[in-house]
């Protein structure tokens, strides 16, 4: 069966870490977030691009990312766990050099009786309410922690795609509060923290969706671009429908192009109906539901047969097409899936 072609420019990838980079002081370091395998594109591949343009710090949500992140890059580049030392992850972290960063005292513990000496940062919860210690535990561990020298201590916004909401700056003054004066770099802003300015910025940043091409980055280059094939037109007549439960009816004589592609490929069902496909810049409706692996397209108003239709690319951004399904950018470009042809253009590698 001939799949959908995903497109993955590690070029622009690059181009917007660089961007993204050139937004804070030349003292901040700026790491990359490459969780869930390089926000559905390839961590390996992604890692890569990225430490050959000079990132030197890689986060990943759990430790096995961080393995495959490992094996891409070798030796050297730092690796961070958010989830930090979860119970059973002690040898892989120690055997691909990890660093956990340690969300409650019970991690703390775990990791100075079982790999004392070796790196470990410091989460800390300002008002997410998710990962990380919040002030009071802080202030019971943190000359045991301190003692034990971290690499860093980090904590995360909540609110930062608004950049107006109050909660903001209240986690910027609780973080400051928590890590005043300590002497150990300290992290706070993802993309959309970065975006919000020097203030926010502290020694190192770790931008993650803006890098891939998303919102809130509202600079970033385009790094996907997926086309699916046709692989059926057939013609309507009035009062025939589509696909299951036959949500679509013809008002008209219609064309109806079928590709390959569907809610199991990460093209989510809530498009039904709502998104477009784009021929030559053209858009082309959704007909009916998503189905598992084939979407019908309303071609009626193309004056030649295509033979791919494209769903991502300079037509319809991962934002745009987030929005017709009501969702966000992370999901469409987390949720794209296994069965594309993958090719990384922008640095000569091939998946
Ligand atoms: C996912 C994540 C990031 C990156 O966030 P973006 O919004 O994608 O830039 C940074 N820090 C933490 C703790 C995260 O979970």
């Amino acid at each position: 069966m001939a799949t959908g072609k995903l497109h993955i420019d590690l070029g622009a990838l690059v181009r917007n870490w660089q961007a993204l980079d050139a937004q804070s002081a030349d003292s901040v370091e700026t790491a990359a977030v490459v969780k869930a395998d390089g926000y559905g594109l390839g961590a390996p591949q992604v890692a890569r691009a990225l430490a050959r343009a000079g990132a030197r710090r890689f986060f990943v949500a759990a430790a096995e990312e961080g393995a495959a992140v490992r094996q891409a890059l070798g030796p050297g580049p730092q690796i961070c766990v958010f989830s930090g030392h979860m119970a059973g992850d002690t040898d892989m972290i120690h055997d691909l050099d990890l660093v956990p960063m340690l969300n409650s005292l019970e991690q703390l513990t775990r990791h100075l009786e079982a790999l004392p000496g070796r790196p470990f940062g410091i989460q800390l919860d300002t008002g997410m309410n998710r990962l990380g210690m919040e002030p009071a535990e802080w202030g019971a561990v943190a000359e045991i922690a301190l003692g034990a020298g971290p690499e860093l201590i980090m904590s995360h916004l909540a609110c930062a795609d608004e950049p107006d909401h109050p909660q903001n700056q209240q986690q910027l003054d609780t973080f400051r509060a928590m890590t005043d004066g300590l002497n150990v770099p300290r992290s706070l802003a993802a993309t959309g923290g970065i975006l919000m300015g020097p203030d926010y910025h502290f020694d190192i940043t770790r931008p993650g969706v803006g890098m891939y091409g998303g919102a809130p980055f509202e600079d970033a280059s385009p790094v996907v671009n997926l086309s699916l094939p046709v692989i059926q037109i057939r013609e309507l007549e009035p009062g025939e429908t589509v696909g299951y439960s036959a949500t679509y009816t013809a008002q008209e004589p219609t064309v109806i192009a079928t590709v390959s592609g569907g809610y199991a490929d990460g093209l989510i069902r809530a498009m039904s109906g709502r998104g477009h496909l784009f021929f030559e810049g053209a858009p082309c409706p959704i007909a009916g539901r998503v189905s598992m692996d084939l979407i019908s397209v309303d071609i009626t108003h193309l004056s030649s047969a295509p033979k791919a239709l494209e769903i991502l690319g300079p037509d319809q951004t991962v934002d745009d097409l987030a929005n017709a399904a009501g969702t966000i950018g992370y999901e469409i470009l987390t949720s794209l899936g296994a069965r594309y042809a993958r090719q990384y253009n922008g640095t000569g590698q091939h998946a």
